[in-house]
């Protein structure tokens, strides 16, 4: 009787066993399979995101090859190839002078009429633009674009406090630009000049440092070595404006010459057929935009 009683109760308590570990199976492969389908999803997701991001580096890859995006491409390339046509044939013809015409500080209301000028003598320029919204300005930058001008940045803020205040508040002012320009153009714009120049005096961080992060973003910077003096003064006279443009060509091999863009310097655009003609008539002068394949000029050293 003791014997059968408990044999019975081992029996009992293996079959309790038995039930136990199968719930627990059950319950640990419940457990789990949840953990897997919950991580699947998110990495279905982080896939998703991966994929985006391929796509848009994709298309800035697209248009980095030719700085220029779009129609602007062919422009920008052609413009490229006469450059470096033009130094060749410089160095074998006595040398024919190189001169672009860049504005700062646009857009502005007389964009248009500078455009306008540009356009009638066919000659194309550079504009170091800034950060403006509005109807206005985004027309403009887009006229730039579409009319064989490069377009290249000056800063979003153009406020020297706070762009040269650190690292950090310049490439985020410059990236806030590049963005902006780059959503309503569709060119990632790559040249740039500094507010105030490279020499400028007034950057609480080293120049370098700031050269050093445009070096590693492949933005190419642009001083200049011949200017309009109309930065002052607006009240500076067309003839004045136009002596110091072309009166200094002389002395230089390759000029670069500073003008600006804004509403207020009216003269700037009253001398600038008259700069034109004056570069043209030369016959030793050719007029062309600043590429990704022009040389800079630089005041930091
Ligand atoms: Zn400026």
């Amino acid at each position: 009787m003791e014997g059968t009683y408990n044999r019975n109760k081992r029996i009992l308590r293996l079959k309790r066993l038995i039930v136990v570990a199968f719930i627990a199976v059950i319950i640990v492969l419940t457990v789990v399979s949840v953990v897997l389908g919950v991580r699947v999803k998110q990495l279905k997701e982080k896939v998703k995101e991966l994929e985006a991001v391929i796509a848009v580096s994709g298309e800035r890859s697209d248009s980095d090859t030719g700085v220029y995006a779009m129609e602007a491409v062919e422009v920008s390339s052609r413009n490229t190839a006469n450059a470096g046509q033009v130094q060749e044939d410089g160095s074998q013809n006595g040398g024919v002078k190189q001169i672009f015409l860049t504005f700062d500080d646009g857009p502005s209301s007389n964009t248009d009429r500078i455009l306008d000028i540009l356009k009638e003598y066919d000659v194309k320029a550079t504009f170091f633009v800034v950060g403006k919204s509005g109807e206005q300005a985004v027309k403009a930058y887009q006229r730039i674009v579409a009319e064989g001008h490069t377009l290249a940045m000056h800063s979003y803020s153009h406020k020297y406090n706070e762009i040269y205040a650190s690292r950090e508040n310049f490439v985020e002012d410059l990236e806030k630009l590049q963005e902006y320009l780059y959503g309503i153009t569709g060119i990632w714009p790559r040249i740039y000049r500094f507010p105030g120049g490279s020499s400028n005096a007034v950057s609480n961080v080293d120049i370098q440092e700031l050269i050093d992060y445009l070096d590693e973003n492949g933005i190419i910077y642009f001083d200049w070595n011949i200017t309009a003096g109309d930065a002052e003064n607006g009240n500076l006279s067309a003839e004045r404006i136009l002596e110091n443009c072309v009166g200094n060509i002389d002395n230089v091999n390759r000029g670069m010459i500073l003008m600006h863009d804004a509403s207020n310097r009216n003269t700037t655009v009253e001398a600038l057929p008259g700069i034109i003609e004056r570069i043209q008539e030369r016959g030793d002068a050719v007029i062309l935009p600043v590429t990704d394949g022009t040389e800079p000029i630089h005041h930091y050293k």
